[in-house]
């Protein structure tokens, strides 16, 4: 079983022309709300790419959690953690203008009451072969969660986004650590990828990190490097792309696959993923990643 410790959001995204300026109310062109989170995606990314998952997280008592739970248990996802906490669920309000730029903003609601693992969580996390972790709940239960797999021997995979700065008792925990450019950037402060993999390596023993279109870059402080190029596909929409990256990631790894042949699982996943809108709604299943696989 792979757990996913994590945020579930629902995202209400307005597309508009221009986006409004303070005071200023403009009309929108469409709106959709679309379950997400970074460890809701992870999640779904995992039992859609064929893994045994359990989401640990939290919604509020509102028709959005209602919402985000029945999405996650039709992708086959385990909600028995899910818990319901009165208030609201986490939201992400997104306007996408016509230039494809976007402002969000994040109301965390019930992921922020979640302040460490709870007993169910801990057991859940104890009997799990790998725990997936990101940023977006309050870091000292990301920390608790980390540090309660390292004392059972899963392997932790942090996707360190939303980028914040990374305390040393949580990389102490993390078995491997999955940034986009942008945020391997943030953590090292190097200029180009090769460089922020040395400097993750001196922190976290195993490392990737994405580069969107350019594929991904793999390291292991056991002196393994690897790069691995991107499906060349016509991206429609990459959102969540990371997300199902991560989530097919550690499915492979999880089915004992060496680095180079994880990596090129994950890529086609997320490649499959790119060509098609949405978050939760982009991503293959098992059958397609092989066929594509095999194609
Ligand atoms: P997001 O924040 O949108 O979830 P990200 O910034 O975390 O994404 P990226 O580095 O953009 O992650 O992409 C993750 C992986 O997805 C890449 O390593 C690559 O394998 C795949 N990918 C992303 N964009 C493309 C693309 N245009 N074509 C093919 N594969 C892509």
């Amino acid at each position: 079983m792979i757990s996913v410790f994590g945020s579930a959001n629902m995202d209400l995204v307005a597309y508009v022309a221009q986006a409004p300026r303070t005071g200023e109310t403009v009309t929108g062109r469409a709106f959709r709300t679309i379950p997400g989170g970074k460890g809701a995606n992870q999640a779904i990314a995992a039992a859609r790419a064929g893994g045994r998952v359990a989401f640990l997280g939290a919604v509020g008592d509102d028709g959005f959690g209602a919402e985000m739970r029945a999405t996650l248990a039709g992708a086959g996802v385990d909600v028995r953690g899910l818990r319901q906490v009165s208030g609201s669920s986490g939201i992400a309000h997104i306007v996408v203008d016509d230039d494809g730029g976007n402002s969000i903003i994040v109301v965390p609601g019930a992921n922020g009451t979640i302040t460490g693992p709870s007993g169910d969580d801990l057991a859940a996390i104890a009997g799990s072969q790998a725990l997936l972790l990101q940023l977006e709940l309050p870091m000292e239960a990301v920390i608790g969660a980390a540090q309660a797999a390292q004392v059972s021997g899963a392997p932790v995979i942090l996707t360190p986004a939303p980028a914040r700065p990374l305390p040393e008792e949580l990389l102490d925990a993390v078995t491997l650590i999955v940034p986009n450019e942008h945020e391997a950037a943030a953590i090292t402060g190097a200029s180009g990828a090769e460089e922020a993999l040395d400097a993750l390596l001196k922190r976290v023993p195993e490392a990737v990190i994405t580069l969107g279109a350019a594929g991904a870059l793999y390291g292991s402080r056991s002196g393994e490097r690897l790069r691995v190029a991107a499906v060349p596909v016509k991206a429609v929409d990459t959102t969540a792309a990371g997300d199902t990256f991560v989530g097919a990631l550690a499915v492979a790894r999880g089915e004992g696959l060496a680095p180079a042949e994880a990596l090129r699982f994950a890529s086609a996943a997320a490649a499959l993923s790119v060509q098609r809108e949405g978050a939760s709604t982009s991503m293959p299943d098992r059958a397609e990643i092989d066929a594509f696989l095999r194609g």
